[in-house]
C-alpha cells in the first residue's frame, strides 16, 4: 500500500520499509537482557525512550497531510521478551498504550480509522503465531491473516478519495 500512487502514505519504522524500525538495544541486547540484571535496566530504559519517541512522532502526523500514516512499536514485543515472568509489568505497559490510544481518540477526526495490528503474539518470551488487531471502527474481519489488511486498507482509503 506504500508503493500505490493513487495514495499518500507515511511510513515511520517499519520493519522492511524503514532501516530504523528497531532500537539499538534490541537483537542480541535482548537475549542479554534476560540474564544480566545491569543491562536489563538500560533496556527497560530503551524501551521507556521509544515508546516516548514513538508516540510523539504519531501526535506529530497529526499535523501533516496523508491518507495512510503507519507506525511501528517494538516496545511491547521487547518488554514480552524480557519481562515474561513479570505479568505485572507487561499489564503497565499494556496500560501505557491503552491511555496513548484514548488520548489519540480524543485528538483525530471523526472520520479517521485507527488500526492496531501486532504481527505476532508471544508466550513465555517467545513468538506465536497468532496475533490480535483492534479499531475504532467495525471491520467485520474474523480470524484475518495479516496480509488481508492491506486489501482492506486500500480499499477504505480510495473508497474514501472516490478512486
Ligand atoms: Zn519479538
Amino acid at each position: 500500500m506504500f508503493d500505490n500512487k493513487n495514495i499518500r502514505s507515511i511510513h515511520l519504522h517499519v520493519p522492511v520499509y524503514d532501516n530504523n524500525a528497531f532500537p539499538e538495544y534490541r537483537g542480541v541486547g535482548t537475549y542479554r537482557a534476560v540474564s544480566d540484571k545491569y543491562y536489563r535496566k538500560i533496556y527497560e530504559k530503551g524501551c521507556k525512550e521509544e515508546f516516548k519517541e514513538r508516540t510523539q512522532e504519531v501526535y506529530n502526523l497529526l499535523k501533516k497531510d496523508w491518507d495512510i500514516a503507519m507506525q511501528y512499536f517494538f516496545l511491547l514485543d521487547g518488554i514480552q521478551h524480557v519481562f515474561f515472568k513479570n505479568k505485572l509489568k507487561i499489564m503497565d505497559y499494556y496500560m501505557k498504550f491503552n491511555m496513548f490510544i484514548a488520548d489519540l481518540m480524543k485528538k483525530i477526526n471523526d472520520d479517521d480509522v485507527i488500526l492496531i495490528i501486532s504481527d505476532h503474539g508471544q508466550e513465555r518470551g517467545i513468538h506465536t503465531d497468532y496475533g490480535f488487531y483492534s479499531s475504532n471502527i467495525k471491520l467485520g474481519m474474523k480470524n484475518p491473516n495479516i496480509s488481508d489488511f492491506k486489501e482492506l486498507i486500500e480499499k477504505m482509503v480510495l473508497k474514501n478519495k472516490k478512486i
